[in-house]
């Protein structure tokens, strides 16, 4: 039964359960989409940095790597040489900093192996990984989808139960703030409320003399925000150790060498959690 929340004192086929088919996902209390308009603003990197900070304020979290073409979680979870293992419950996901990572890139044979699927085939795949994953002992379902708004996010839209939230990751300039201002419009169109928005690579925060220098034009997010009436709930500085430490599978490590950083992803819980409260 599509739309099924798993609450079934609030459904009409209460009485004739065993016509249900309830999704495994339906016992998942808070389902976070983090979405972009462009590849390369950082959305996988925010998806990853959220899920981590989550499982060390306690939450129980999996992260969802849907982005097919290009599946970044292995590699800033340090995983690109580990493979998901199945057993009786399900396809497990693979456990690191607490975070529990289902991704394409840990199903494949060959990581460097291009995805050459049509839109109904990778709808597939993502309908498999809804049903057949082992979801139990989750409260917090952090999912990255490709950039844009496409067949992917629209299907999870449409088949992921109960309430769902958006995080929309961007960088300050118009190109990529013209592509988030779709993003925006395209939640509200299919009803997904946006939690807030993530502006990434903000500002460099010199190490010599701590002051920040405005890498790319200042305040986009924020303008961005105001006009589309949704809170900014992060501006993420641009860290080249952070990037190194994302490169080499350490992002937690990553976040810990880097105060403001760390310092700007509490707040965006802060009001992610409270939101989701
Ligand atoms: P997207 O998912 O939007 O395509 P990624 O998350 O893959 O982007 O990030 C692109 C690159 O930018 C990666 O190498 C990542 O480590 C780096 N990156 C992302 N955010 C930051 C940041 N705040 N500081 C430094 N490097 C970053």
């Amino acid at each position: 039964m599509s739309g099924c929340t798993g609450n079934c004192e609030s459904c009409g086929h209460k009485g004739h359960e065993e016509q249900c088919h309830v999704s495994p996902l339906a016992g998942i209390k808070h389902k976070i989409f983090v979405l972009s308009g462009k590849g390369g603003v950082g959305k996988s990197t925010v998806a990853a940095a959220l899920s981590v900070m989550l499982a060390k304020a306690g939450k129980k979290v999996a992260l969802l790597d849907v982005d097919f073409h290009g599946p970044s979680q292995p590699t800033l979870f340090g995983l690109k040489d580990v493979r998901m293992e199945g057993n009786d419950s399900g396809l497990l996901p693979v456990e690191k900093y607490g975070v529990r990572v289902v991704s394409i890139g840990l199903l494949m044979d060959n990581a460097d192996s291009a995805v050459i699927w049509r839109g109904p085939a990778k709808i597939g795949v993502l309908n498999q990984l809804f049903e057949e994953v082992d979801w139990s002992d989750t409260e917090y379902l952090v999912m990255d989808f490709p950039p844009g708004t496409g067949d992917e996010v629209l299907s999870a839209c449409q088949t992921v139960p109960g309430d769902k939230m958006a995080v929309i990751v961007t960088t300050p300039q118009e190109v990529a703030l013209a592509d988030c201002r779709k993003c925006v419009d395209f939640c509200r169109q299919v009803n997904v409320p946006v939690t807030g928005i993530v502006e990434n690579m903000s500002y460099f925060v010199c190490p010599g003399c701590s002051q920040k220098h405005e890498l790319f034009l200042s305040g986009g997010g924020a303008k961005l925000a105001e006009a589309a009436n949704v809170d900014l709930i992060a501006r993420l500085p641009l860290d080249p150790v952070f990037l190194k430490m994302c490169d080499e599978g350490k992002i937690a490590e990553g976040i810990e060498q880097s105060p403001v950083l760390k310092g700007e992803l509490k707040m965006a819980l802060v009001d992610i959690v409270s939101k989701e409260a």
